[in-house]
């Protein structure tokens, strides 16, 4: 596996950080009996991980990358890396969700004096959740194509239209969102971002559940909502920009690459223990050769983590090499899941988990839920035109 050597100020970082999870960290997530209603949670699993946030929340580290004038933890890029690192090696994630890792960084740059003051320091608390409407039945990959409009009324826009996929709705206080300004503008510059609180008037949510039975999906609906034009983020009809500078200076990508060398780990184990586990095929070189390749696969999403963080140390942003790193990283987790399933035959294809079998079902749900990844943050196909267009310089059609 791949390893890099940290400095004397790394490994000392390294070491505050490992003592922290060690006291903090909440168990094993599926402690005690799945919740149908929570995505599989357990009430106890939920309640530790509250713990966890309050924890992070204590030691600054729930928005590692935010400045400290902003109450985050201003840490350099390296020890951003560092933690996140460590966390994934640990199965843990530092639970900021959209509200820290997109909608804040976003607010420092385009918000109101007004509108800091009164978002930074709840997203800080986690005591509002937020969710981002952004796609659109007919806008997914075509964002700026959207429809939901919000015409001016005085002090007010009123806002009619439906989003989709919005994950966490359910749970979510407040969205933020871009909705269409000016009808008659081109179809990125009549575009603004608003913010309203989810019990608003008019809005309705309805789950959507996906073929891995993940509840966390919706559609969300908008009829006569009011929202007040001091909600909008940043200028009328130019919240195309706003919203694409939702920059992420969080995600190095470490914490997939580091969590799919785990899940091999696990698999590797299975493989080795026949009888308990119903493997049928650890003796079969086709599945010895297609493991072999995994491995060296997950060291390669590894150096792609370790390349976007160097880029990111030298103050630039990853563009293309991002799209690199995030197509190969999820083409990856379904080529695993695929292996994963292969292992053990037909049980892999069992998907319930009160059996012993092929991880507990978890071959299978594994298999089910790993489809996602080449479709959320952008598809397969749009991280393939980034790197043809902006990393190659090949014309775009
Ligand atoms: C796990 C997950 C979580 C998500 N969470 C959210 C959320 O919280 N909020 C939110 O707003 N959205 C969310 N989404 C939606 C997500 O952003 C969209 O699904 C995604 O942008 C793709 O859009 P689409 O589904 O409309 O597919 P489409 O854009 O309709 O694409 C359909 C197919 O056409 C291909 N295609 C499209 N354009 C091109 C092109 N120019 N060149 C080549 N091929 C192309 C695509 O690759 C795809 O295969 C989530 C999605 C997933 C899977």
């Amino acid at each position: 596996m791949v390893e890099l050597k940290d400095d004397a100020v790394q490994a000392a970082f390294r070491e505050t950080v490992r003592s922290f999870i060690d006291t903090n960290s909440p168990k094993n997530k599926t402690d005690g009996e799945a919740d149908p209603e929570e995505s599989g949670w357990s009430k106890e699993a939920r309640a530790k991980t509250k713990d966890w946030r309050s924890a992070l929340v204590e030691n600054g580290w729930i928005a590692p990358a935010w400045p400290k004038e902003y109450g985050g933890a201003g840490l350099s890029i390296n020890e951003q890396f560092i933690l996140n690192e460590e966390l994934a090696e640990n199965g843990l994630s530092n639970e900021g969700g959209f509200g820290v890792m997109m909608l804040g960084p976003t607010l420092m740059i385009h918000g109101s004096e007004e509108q800091k003051a009164e978002h930074l320091p709840k997203i800080l608390k986690g005591d509002v959740i937020w969710c981002q409407g952004w796609s659109e039945p007919g806008s997914g990959s075509d964002l700026a194509s959207l429809q939901t409009r919000a015409v001016r009324d005085g002090d007010e826009y009123v806002l009619n239209g439906q989003k989709i996929w919005t994950t966490g709705a359910q749970h979510a206080n407040w969205m933020y969102m871009l909705a269409r300004t000016d009808a008659d503008a081109p179809k990125h510059r009549g575009i603004s971002m608003l913010m309203f609180p989810m019990e608003s008037n008019g809005v309705s949510v309805r789950p959507l559940v996906n073929m891995a039975d993940f509840k966390g999906f919706n559609e969300v609906f908008f009829e006569d909502v009011r929202v007040p034009v001091e909600n909008r983020l940043g200028e009328e009809n130019r919240g195309w920009y706003v919203g694409m500078t939702l920059t992420d200076y969080e995600r190095s990508g470490i914490g997939n690459s580091v969590g799919t060398q785990r899940r091999l780990e696990g698999l590797l184990k299975a493989a080795r223990t026949t009888d308990s586990n119903q493997t049928v095929m650890n003796n079969s070189t086709t599945w010895r050769l297609s493991y072999a390749d995994r491995w060296v696969e997950a060291d390669i999403a590894r150096l792609f983590s370790y390349n976007n963080n160097t880029i990111q140390v030298r103050n630039m942003v990853p563009n293309h090499e991002a799209s690199m790193s995030k197509l190969f990283t999820t083409e990856l987790s379904q080529k695993i899941a695929a292996t994963t399933i292969k292992l053990f035959g037909l049980y892999g294809t069992l998907w319930d988990y009160d059996r012993p079998e092929a991880l507990k079902g978890r071959a299978a749900g594994g298999y089910l839920s790993a489809v996602s990844a080449t479709i959320a943050g952008g598809t397969s196909e749009i991280q393939r035109n980034i790197i043809a267009t902006r990393g190659l310089g090949l014309p775009r059609g």
